[in-house]
């Protein structure tokens, strides 16, 4: 699965232990992690340990991590509320926008 984050295309790979893409340089991230989004790769893991609701939150978390990324806000001092939120919501939407099988899995509600 894929997803367009400002100028990036995300793939997006469940996993038993997301942490584990990370090799030996894990540092001190938990091995129960439920997700993990690696920008110098545009890489986002999700763990498939858990149920389908959980899956679907801890997405659209690291989509709004790769948002904070692609976006520079990481790289002001203080963004203002609105400002962080009037940057993330159209990067939200373009990832929703960008890929069916993206809408598929986060708009199921039958879980
Ligand atoms: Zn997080």
């Amino acid at each position: 699965m894929k997803a367009d984050i400002g100028p990036y295309t995300y793939s997006i790979r469940f996993r038993k232990e997301p942490g584990k893409a990370l090799g030996k340089n894990k540092g001190g991230l938990p091995k129960d992690l439920y997700g993990l989004t690696i920008n110098g790769e545009q890489l986002i893991y999700i763990s498939n340990r858990h149920s389908k609701k959980v899956q679907q939150d801890t997405l659209v978390h690291e989509l709004l991590h790769a948002a904070w990324f692609a976006s520079g806000l990481g790289s002001l001092h203080h963004p203002s509320e609105e400002e962080t939120v009037s940057i993330l919501a159209p990067m939200v939407l373009q990832a929703l926008q960008s890929n069916q099988e993206l809408r598929d899995f986060l708009l199921d509600d039958q879980v």
